[in-house]
C-alpha cells in the first residue's frame, strides 16, 4: 500500500509527474482537476456545480470536493494505493482525507512538495494555454490561482512536514531529472519501485 500525495502550485508539473510516478508505482493518479474538467465537457450536475469556480480560479467547494474524493477513494483501484495530485488543498479538505484514511486504519505515507519559482510556472501556463487553451490558464486566472495556492494551500505544506512525512522536490529541469528525484527521495523513505523490490 503507497499513499501519496503531490502537492505544489498550479505549473509546478504535477500532472506531468503523477502519470509517470502512477506508472512506476502502479497505483492510481487521482487528480480532482482533471475530474472536475471531465465532468464539466459531460455537462453533469457536478460539472455545473463547478465551472464557475473554475473558471474564476477559485477553488470549488469543499463540501463538493470532498464528497467527490470520498467516492473515487472507495473505488477498487485505490485498494492499492494512491497518487493524490490536487487534493487536498485546503484546511477543510486535510480535516476530510485524514478522516477518511483514518476510518481505514490508514494516513499519508509521503507528501511530495513540488518547488517551482512563480515566474517560471506563470510562464510554463502561458504555453500551456497556447498548445492546449486550458480556459484557467488565461494569464489573469493563472495569476489568481497562484494567489489560492499561497493563501489557501501553501499552508498545507507546514501541516505535513510537521508530521514527518514531507519531501520537497526541486521542480524545475527535465521532467526526467524531476521524476528521479522524487523516486530517490521516496526511496529514502522506503518507499521503492515494484520492480526493484522484486529484484
Ligand atoms: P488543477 O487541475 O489541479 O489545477 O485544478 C483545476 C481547478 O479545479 C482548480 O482551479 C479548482 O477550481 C478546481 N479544483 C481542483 N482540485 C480542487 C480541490 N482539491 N479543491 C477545490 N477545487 C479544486
Amino acid at each position: 500500500m503507497t499513499r501519496l500525495l503531490l502537492i505544489g502550485p498550479p505549473g509546478a508539473g504535477k500532472g506531468t509527474q503523477a502519470a509517470r510516478l502512477a506508472e512506476a508505482y502502479v497505483i492510481p493518479a487521482i487528480s480532482t482537476g482533471d475530474i472536475f474538467r471531465s465532468n464539466v465537457r459531460n455537462h453533469t450536475e457536478l460539472g455545473a456545480k463547478a465551472k464557475a469556480y473554475m473558471d474564476a480560479g477559485d477553488n470549488v467547494p469543499d463540501s463538493l470536493t470532498n464528497a467527490l474524493i470520498r467516492d473515487r477513494l472507495a473505488e477498487a483501484d485505490c485498494d492499492s494505493g494512491f497518487l493524490l495530485d490536487g487534493y487536498p488543498r485546503t484546511t477543510d479538505q486535510v480535516r476530510e482525507l485524514d478522516e477518511f484514511l483514518a476510518g481505514h486504519g490508514a494516513s499519508l505515507d509521503v507528501v511530495v512538495e513540488l518547488v517551482a519559482d512563480p515566474d517560471v510556472v506563470v510562464e510554463r501556463l502561458r504555453k500551456r494555454a497556447r498548445e492546449h487553451g486550458r480556459s484557467d490558464d488565461d494569464e489573469t486566472v493563472v495569476r489568481h490561482r497562484l494567489e489560492v495556492y499561497r493563501d489557501q494551500t501553501a499552508p498545507l505544506v507546514g501541516i505535513y512536514d510537521s508530521r514527518g512525512v514531507l519531501a520537497k522536490i526541486d521542480g524545475l529541469g527535465e521532467i526526467d531529472d524531476v521524476t528521479t528525484r522524487i523516486t530517490a527521495a521516496l526511496a529514502d523513505r522506503g518507499i521503492v519501485l515494484p520492480d526493484a523490490a522484486s529484484r
